[in-house]
């Protein structure tokens, strides 16, 4: 080997060792090394339902929600919780949860794999409660960024889904009203579980031919009459029937799975993404909603993973602003099916953002979620 060649092996294996360096910020600016200065914020806000709504274990007219707010750098990114109250959280509990974050512990608000980790462990539950502040870090860097999320995540937005507009179980004059009112979409959702299950179908069927997919909420307790209801169901244009048993019963939903002529979706029955591998096999797909699954970056996990076992994609929500409903619908170009009609159901919309076009949903041109508040 000539000394030229030496010393020149010399001076690259230098380099490599400050190409290496350099990520860490040895040889780079200090950026890094400077203290986090984000600020939380965070207050209870009641959503006023414009119908009473009802589902197969439920009714009411309100959801108690925490909007939380960060800001940093004069950027300030928007989250919330909606905590429906038979999923356990509320506003107390909201609030005992956000007092115990501080995101100035973090020195790069960025780095979401060290921050919500963390916050996740602050305290089991609370999932709501995290979404919020997951969905506010997603906003605020988007703008930092100056892009929507769809755009980070390499989405095409012309590829959302349409969604379906929510009936809830109710009279047979009620439901032929609110079928009426939700001509522009074009899947509707029925809520089943009851003993008026096909008189709620029969309803719908007189006024319209539109798809229909169903969820029972666990409202079915007898594996026979569920597969008999099923069987009735694929006869009337439905495309899917969710959570068709209780979460607890998981053999009778096998036995049930085995049988249905109809695609069966878990709901209750997944939470998070390790619940995603748990029932696979007894389900074709998973509801995944922001409020159960702690927010935007597990959402996309879970997808992903959904995706890897051959699962069928739904993206939810609960009664919700179009804060929570814009931070899914960032996501929504990944999924089959989106039930994201949270925000049409309620009079006090604190946000304008995603919005739902001839039943499909539209995401605007803005950084971050795409909102903007009222
Ligand atoms: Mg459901």
């Amino acid at each position: 080997m000539s000394i030229d060649r030496r010393s020149f092996l010399h001076r690259a294996a230098l380099a490599g060792v400050a190409a290496v360096l350099a990520p860490r910020g040895i040889f780079s600016s200090p950026t890094h090394l400077t203290v986090n200065d984000m600020k939380l914020r965070f207050y209870p806000y009641t959503l006023e339902l414009k119908h009473t709504f009802t589902i197969a274990t439920s009714s009411r007219t309100t959801t108690p929600d925490m909007i939380v707010e960060v800001e940093k750098d004069g950027i300030i990114g928007y989250g919330e919780a909606s905590m429906p109250p038979y999923l356990g959280e509320s506003q107390d509990s909201a609030s005992a949860f956000l007092g115990k974050v501080d995101l100035a512990r973090f020195p790069d608000p960025f780095q979401f794999e060290e921050i919500l980790p963390a916050i996740d462990a602050i305290a089991p539950g609370n999932p709501a409660a995290k979404a919020a502040v997951d969905i506010a870090l997603h906003d605020w860097a988007g703008k930092k960024l100056g892009a929507p999320w769809y755009r980070i995540w390499g989405l095409n937005p012309a590829k959302t889904p349409l969604t379906s507009f929510t009936i809830g179980i109710d009279t047979a004059d009620v439901v032929r009203q609110k079928t009426k009112e939700a001509e522009i979409y074009k899947i509707l959702k029925v809520k089943l579980g009851r003993d008026t299950d096909k008189m709620m179908i029969e309803t719908i069927r007189e006024v319209t031919d539109t798809p229909i997919t169903t969820d029972a909420n666990q409202g079915w307790k007898n594996r026979d009459e569920a597969l008999k209801m099923i069987e009735w169901l694929a006869t009337k244009g439905v495309v899917f029937v969710e959570q068709p048993m209780p979460k607890e019963q998981v053999d009778d939903i096998a036995w049930l799975h085995e049988r249905s002529p109809l695609p069966l979706i878990g709901d209750e029955s997944v939470q998070r993404l390790a619940d995603v591998k748990k029932v696979h096999g007894i389900f074709d797909g998973i509801n995944i909603k922001l409020m159960k699954c702690t927010g935007m970056r597990e959402a996309y996990k879970m997808i992903t993973l959904a995706r890897a076992l051959g699962m069928k994609v739904m993206l939810g929500c609960m009664t919700e602003t179009s804060c929570a409903i814009s931070a899914a619908a960032q996501l929504s170009p990944l999924a089959d099916w989106a039930d994201l009609d949270g925000a049409v159901l309620i009079k006090n919309d604190l946000f304008d953002g995603a919005t739902i076009v001839d039943g499909k949903v539209t995401l605007p041109d803005r950084p971050g979620i795409g909102v903007i508040k009222r």
